[in-house]
């Protein structure tokens, strides 16, 4: 059998080496005894516990309300664990307040209830974990902070992307405008050398035939007949002087648009007075107009420009009557329309119709640069308008150019 004074040592080595602060309380409040690590985890000397209420180790604001807390536990006391969720505050003896972990179990001693508290001291592991917590918090601000740049950064680029993309679609169309430009100027040479050379021919014949018929029977109805010669050869000279200014300023975008109110039909019987000088013999322009008339908002020269342009193809490609008509019926546009019983145009060059410097193949022996119809195009374009065809070889073509109402 073990003695009991030297289990009561050994208990008391065991009790003393424990690194747990523990602390043995009366019913009263009263600490009937501390071991060693109590004593230092509260600052106080070895002893100096013992005597004291418990409510010495509560910070002051906390100590009415232990009182409380201590009777009633002692009406139903049962084992409370460490930790349990609960960061309690204690008081040194310096007045410091600092945090523990504690947990209460009930045992009798000499047939009184007293309550033992284990005291751990986590003031360090707080102090950790509060560190912990100040680097996570600067790690979560540092990330919102490098995603934060990152973004702003990637937006910085993107704009500049746009911008360089920008300034490189500029640098190409730029490019691409002024090599079709010098592709303009060089096309304009070989035709003009080409195209120039009949009606300068033309010119140079008549006038000395003119001089010639001075003295000569009926001399006045020849002489007349040449003038109409050289009438026509200049018109025609003047006409592709006129589409390559008007392709070149396109080109440029320096076309300037004077919007008013323009009179659709006086714009057309101007055009057909206009192109008298320069019908075939045998041919006739009538003009019809269906519906009551509506002016348009435009500019003027351009609408004349476009219907001078299609009415003096149909005169060209065309030995019978044209026909030039205004529909106001339709309901929500207003036609255009030039109507020839000429040569028509081939199926295969129909789509290439608006192409610069496209000629079908059945027009090689007429005079003609390519340019009207994608000047036209390009006019009722930028006038909001459309322009669409029928075309037959050898029956005829069809042109409409319609305009949106208001
Ligand atoms: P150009 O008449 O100076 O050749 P356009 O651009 O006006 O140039 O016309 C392009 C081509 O379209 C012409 O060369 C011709 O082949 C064809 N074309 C235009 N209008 C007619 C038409 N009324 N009848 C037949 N072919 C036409």
């Amino acid at each position: 059998m073990t003695n009991p004074s030297s289990n009561e040592s050994a208990f008391k080595a065991i009790y003393e080496a424990c690194e747990e602060g523990i602390i043995v309380v009366r019913k009263s409040g009263i600490i009937r005894m501390a071991n060693k690590a109590a004593h230092q985890i509260f600052g106080y000397d070895a002893s100096e516990l013992e005597g004291k209420t418990i409510e010495n180790l509560i910070p002051v604001s906390l100590r009415d309300k232990h009182v409380d807390n201590r009777q009633n536990y002692m009406k139903q006391p049962e084992p409370r664990r460490m930790g349990a969720g609960r960061d309690l505050l204690a008081v040194r003896k310096s007045k410091e307040e600092f945090p523990v972990e504690i947990s209460l179990n009930v045992a009798e001693l000499n047939g009184e209830k007293h309550v033992i508290a284990y005291v751990i001291d986590i003031s360090k592991r707080k102090k950790v974990e509060r560190a912990l917590k100040k680097s996570e918090e600067q790690l979560i601000l540092y990330a919102s902070q490098l995603e934060k740049r990152v973004k702003e950064r990637t937006e910085e680029l993107e704009k500049q992307i746009i911008v360089t993309q920008k300034a490189e679609k500029e640098a190409k169309t730029a490019l691409e405008r002024e090599r079709e430009l010098n592709e303009l100027k060089s096309r304009f040479v070989s035709i003009a050398s080409h195209e120039f050379r009949t009606p300068l021919s033309t010119i140079l014949s008549s006038s000395s035939l003119i001089a010639k018929y001075n003295t000569q029977e009926g001399a006045q109805e020849k002489r007349l007949r040449h003038i109409d010669k050289i009438k026509s050869s200049i018109s025609n000279l003047n006409g592709i002087l006129n589409d390559f200014l008007s392709l070149s300023k396109l080109e440029e975008g320096k076309l300037d648009i004077d919007v008013c109110e323009v009179n659709l039909v006086d714009a057309c019987k101007e055009v057909i007075e206009e192109l008298s000088s320069i019908i075939k013999p045998g041919q006739q322009i009538k003009f019809q107009c269906k519906g009551h008339p509506q002016s348009i908002q435009a500019d003027p020269k351009i609408i004349k420009n476009i219907v001078i342009n299609l009415t003096s193809n149909a005169i060209k490609y065309s030995e019978k009557d044209i026909h030039v008509g205004l529909d106001f019926e339709r309901e929500d546009e207003i036609c255009i329309c030039i109507i020839d019983h000429g040569m028509g145009i081939p199926e295969d060059d129909q789509k290439h119709l608006f192409e610069r410097f496209f000629r079908a193949k059945n027009a090689i022996n007429v005079q003609g640069t390519g340019l009207g119809l994608n000047i036209v195009k390009k006019y009722v374009e930028m006038l909001g308008g459309a322009i669409k065809f029928k075309s037959e070889l050898d029956k005829g073509t069809e042109f409409h150019v319609t305009f949106p109402k208001n």
